[in-house]
């Protein structure tokens, strides 16, 4: 079973958003599963101290290697071979790309960052990757490994209910998604364009790219560079 294990100071947030709709649903059928792990549990003396000054002055506080290491050691058997991604506004930018390729293995861990982030030593030493979900700073990596999973979740075979809805959206082919409609025909004097209402299936495929080839290029001319 896919599964993802995160590391945090705050396991109760999990499922969390992630335990109702789709990702609910695949999350009580067995598709999926979740363990939150709480970092403080390995926390130091009678306060469970996890963080401390960051050496070289400045604001804020640092999660000590020595506690997160503890945890990640107790959390994780030596061979579990999932990817270890560390939640982390300097990381790779996360994609839809590498949503597939994580929804195509056994699962993920996920390590949460807080205050100003974790001791860098951990990261070489227990094979971390520092991955992103966009450039701004949130105020811990929970949310993002949340955003993380949802990505992944919906990918996992039997969680959609039309497996073809997976393929044909944004970031898929590169490109923006084409814009969608439904009734009522006529709203607030807005009419869907004719051509969706033709039923002529070879201009309306000829439509939706060629409004997603304006679209691309209009918000993300990035993506048709890349592409
Ligand atoms: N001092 C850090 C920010 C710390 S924010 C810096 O300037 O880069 C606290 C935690 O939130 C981080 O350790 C990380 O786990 C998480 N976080 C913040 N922004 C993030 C982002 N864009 N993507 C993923 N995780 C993020």
């Amino acid at each position: 079973m896919w599964t993802a294990t995160v590391f945090t100071l705050f396991p109760e947030m999990f499922p969390g958003p992630l335990g109702v709709s789709l990702a609910g649903e695949g999350l009580s059928r067995d598709i999926w599963s979740m363990e939150a792990r709480d970092i403080r549990a390995h926390g130091i003396g009678r306060h469970r101290a996890v963080d401390d000054t960051p050496a070289g002055g400045g604001p804020g506080m640092v999660i000590r290697a020595d506690v997160l290491s503890a945890s990640l050691d107790a959390g994780l058997d030596r061979a579990d071979s999932r990817p270890r991604l560390l939640l982390s506004a300097r990381g790779t930018p996360f994609t839809q790309a590498r949503a597939r390729a994580l929804a195509s293995g056994q699962g993920v861990v996920l390590i949460c960052g807080r205050f100003e982030g974790v001791d860098e030593r951990i990261i070489a030493a227990r094979g971390l990757e520092e991955i992103s979900i966009g450039d701004y700073v949130l105020s811990g990596g929970e949310i993002a490994a949340m955003a993380i999973c949802d990505a992944c979740i919906r990918l996992l075979p039997g969680v959609m209910g039309a497996e073809a809805s997976g393929v044909e959206e944004s970031f898929e082919a590169g490109l923006l998604e084409y814009p969608h409609f439904t009734r009522p025909r006529a709203w607030e004097g807005h009419e869907i364009p004719e051509v969706l209402l033709s039923g002529d299936h070879a201009k309306i495929k000829a439509w939706r790219e060629a409004e997603a080839l304006r679209i691309t290029r209009e918000r993300r001319p990035d993506l048709l560079k890349r592409r």
